[in-house]
């Protein structure tokens, strides 16, 4: 089923949106509110069933908006309870969502694109090749399926970009989606509580801080030009100062406080040794920031290795003692290609018991009162 072409798509607009459009329609922007938290604070699509909005508004809503959701066509749960979902769009794109439980928290990592152009060389994803970006709709859609719908006795405190795709090669959208999340009518998230991840597109972080609030994590994997070309091709375009000087901006440009996540994956003999761990904080002195270490995690045909645990430690201890804080990324759900780059979208097993399976369903009912006889 295709979405209607001109139909507003209910889960992608903000309440600004909203807004502007209700006061376009006739009706009083004052019942946004009301939409965004009839939609995504209670988990209604039913205009039928949004009492908090009057009738004639609804009436309005019914012939202009849709909800086609994705349809599941996997979900899997590993060992550690990490939980994965493997969504269908409605255009037949597969793509990955992936919901991490920890002591207090839950932290839904969310896909931004399906498949990624930037060929990172250790990213399963990039194996893939790129399909499309998603739309606005089709982001928020992923975390209101598993807050309502999906795993409602988990609820989501976290959202991290960092899924299948580069967010800021899709930053219209993927700015959309945050303000949501943020939405004190919607998700209610703090600006810590929403992380996007990016491979360095410099241009894309200094859009960033002018459209969302969000916590900014910067793909680094090495300390210096050359190697992190060979790793990441995107390098050659936005060398490592321009980025650097880039996450200085963002932090600098913010009225809070803020610290840029710098990620770095520990390849076996490739970036774990104490040269590359003493490079890297040099690097990184004078930039408010902590480091992310990820143990690499292997897929097939991958040519990379993860580094050893003593190494892993080594490196972490010697960013320490140069005063860079660091932690390292327990790996969650390996067992079953949840964790980092392992999101290709592949298909292994078919779903059961969803009410969805494999079908996008477009979930207005129709209003029992002629829109009409509504006003
Ligand atoms: N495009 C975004 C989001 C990517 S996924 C970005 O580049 O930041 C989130 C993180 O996982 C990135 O830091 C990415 O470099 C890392 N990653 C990719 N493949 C990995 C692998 N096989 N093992 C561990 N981390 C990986």
């Amino acid at each position: 089923m295709k979405p209607v072409p001109g139909h507003i798509p209910l889960l992608g607009w903000s309440r600004k949106r909203w807004v502007d459009w209700l006061a376009d329609q006739g009706c009083s922007p004052v019942h946004a509110a009301s939409l965004v938290r009839e939609i995504h604070r209670h988990g209604e699509l039913s205009l039928e069933r949004m009492d908090s909005i009057p009738r004639h508004v609804r009436a309005v809503l019914f012939g202009q908006t849709e909800c086609v959701l994705p349809s599941i066509v996997e979900s899997s749960c590993a060992r550690d309870g990490t939980r994965k979902w493997l969504l269908r769009l409605a255009c037949g794109d597969v793509i990955e969502t992936v919901l991490i439980p920890a002591a207090g928290r839950a932290t839904l990592c969310l896909s931004s694109q399906a498949g990624c152009a930037l060929n990172c060389t250790f990213c399963r994803t990039a194996r893939s090749g790129f399909g499309r970006n998603l739309t606005a709709h089709e982001i928020v859609s992923q975390l209101w399926l598993v807050r309502h719908r999906l795993q409602p006795d988990i609820p989501v405190t976290h959202v991290v970009f960092m899924g299948m795709g580069e967010p800021l090669a899709n930053l219209d959208a993927v700015a959309d989606a945050a303000n949501l999340f943020r939405d004190s009518h919607a998700y209610s998230m703090g600006c810590r509580q929403v992380t996007v991840s990016t491979a360095g597109l410099v241009p894309g972080i200094d859009r960033l801080r002018q459209v969302a609030d969000v916590s900014l994590a910067v793909s680094l994997h090495a300390p210096d030009d050359a190697l992190r070309t060979q790793l990441m091709p995107i390098n050659a375009r936005y060398p490592i100062d321009d980025l650097l000087a880039a996450c200085r901006r963002y932090v600098d440009g913010g009225s809070r406080k803020r610290k840029i996540i710098i990620e770095y994956v520990l390849l076996d003999d490739v970036n774990d040794s104490s040269e590359c761990a003493r490079a890297l904080a040099k690097r990184l002195r004078n930039l408010p920031c902590k480091v992310n270490l990820i143990p690499f995690n292997a897929f097939p045909e991958s040519g990379y290795a993860a580094s050893p645990e003593s190494v892993r430690t080594r490196f972490r201890e010697i960013l320490c003692e140069e005063g860079i804080v660091a932690t390292t990324r327990r790996p969650r759900g390996d067992d079953i290609a949840a964790a980092c780059g392992q999101l290709a979208g592949d298909i292994r097993r078919p779903h059961e018991g969803m009410p969805w399976v494999d079908r996008p369903v477009l979930m207005h009912e129709p209003l029992s009162t002629a829109p009409g006889a509504m006003a």
